[in-house]
Parts: structure tokens; sequence; C-alpha cells
């Protein structure tokens, strides 16, 4: 058997192998299975993006606090107000500062306001997240035994064939099977095909001179677009 129908036999039951692997991909165990897995590590992102959020707010809570501590400390002077216009100062400079200290008073309110709506709808965006989080942790278990079970059904036949590629590869060599490796991890399929003319069945792509003339010798030539094998 030539080195071509070898790996031609390995590429037909290889692609058995495929389709187990395919079947077992799409299978819908698969799928929910796999959406559960990256839910649950998107929503422990979610929760320390909103644990991050709660520690700004917190802070900016405390920078207001003490915002308005020192606005009641200068409120403190206005206590003496009379005294302080007897002593000569100009009543319309207290004046000025009781407005500018409503002024800020009134700015500080507003900051409030938006720093509680904040708050609440942290406190709304967490607890609707804890609540699917529960939820879908509940589900994951059965999810992933579901995924096991479908997986395990599936593995016999994936075995079987595996166990007979192994054997076919014997007969195939080494650097050949290596490159027909990778480019099956690339997710190329077939791998080896039979030239249409000077064309890649595939791809479409004509033969170079030099190609054209090894592959008239007998043998395995390159595709120099999807890098398949290709032969006569
Ligand atoms: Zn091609």
């Amino acid at each position: 058997m030539s080195q071509v129908e070898k790996l031609l036999k390995y590429q037909e039951a290889d692609s058995r192998l495929l389709k187990v692997e395919q079947k077992l991909n799409s299978s819908d165990e698969r799928k929910k299975y796999v959406q559960s897995r990256s839910y649950l590590s998107k929503a422990s992102e979610k929760l320390d993006q909103i644990e991050a959020k709660a520690q700004e707010l917190k802070n900016s809570i405390e920078r207001i606090q003490q915002k308005y501590a020192e606005l009641a400390e200068t409120l403190k002077d206005f206590d003496n107000l009379e005294g302080l216009v007897e002593d000569g100062n100009s009543i319309s400079f207290y004046k000025r500062s009781a407005q500018s200290l409503s002024e800020e008073i009134k700015a500080l309110k507003a900051e409030i306001n938006s720093l509680s709506a904040a708050m609440k709808e942290q406190v709304e965006e967490y607890q609707a997240l804890k609540k699917n989080v529960i939820a879908a942790q509940k589900e994951y278990p059965k999810l992933q035994e579901e995924y096991k079970k479908y997986k395990n059904s599936v593995q016999a036949e994936a075995d079987e064939i595996t166990k007979e590629l192994k054997s076919l590869a014997k007969d195939i060599d080494s650097d050949v099977l290596k490159k027909y490796q990778a480019k099956r991890s690339e997710r190329v399929f077939p791998i080896l095909c039979k030239l249409q003319g000077d064309v890649c069945p595939m791809c479409g792509t004509s033969l170079s001179i030099a190609e054209k003339e090894n592959a008239a010798a007998g043998k395995v030539i390159e595709c120099e677009n999807c890098h398949r094998f290709l032969y006569r």
C-alpha cells in the first residue's frame, strides 16, 4: 500500500472520529453545560465589579461627610454674627458668605441624591444577580452530570476509533503524520485530497509548474493557499 493509500485510510477513520467529536460538541448537553459554566464565571467577575463600585461609593460618601463637617464648622462662625458686626465687620461680607455656604449645601444635597440613586441601583443589581447566581449554582451540577453522562456514552465509540487510528499510524511516515495532526488541530478537514486536474479541489488554487511536476511524479504536495495535502 502506498503512503497516499495509507494516509487516506487513516483519514477515513479520522473522519469518523471527527463526527463523534462534532456530535459531542454540538450536543444540547454540552451547550447547556458550557453556557452555565460561562455564566457563573462571568457572574463572579460581575460581583467583583459591583464590589469595586460599592467601595467607590463608600469613598465618595466619606468625602461628602468630610465636606459637611467643614461646612458645619463654618456655620458656627455665624452664631456670633451680631458681635462680629458690632466689631465693625461689614454685614455685606457675611451676606456673601451665607450665600456661598447655601450654594455649597445645595451642591452637596445634589451630590447626596445622585449617590443614593447610584447606591440603590447597585443594591438592586446585586440582588438580581444573586438570585440568578443561586439558581445557576443549583442547576450547574445537574448540567455537568448530564454532559458527563452523554460524553461517556460516545466515549466508547471514540476510543474504538482512536485504537484503530493508532494502529494505522504505525505504517505512516512520522513527519507526514505530524504535519497531518497539526492541520487537524487547525480544523482543516479533509486534509489529504485528490487533485482536480491541476487545481486544489477544496479552495480552487492552481498548482505552480514545480508542483505540477511533483504531483505528476506521484509526490504528495501542499496547497499553497489552504495547505492541504494534494495528490494525483
Ligand atoms: Zn487549497
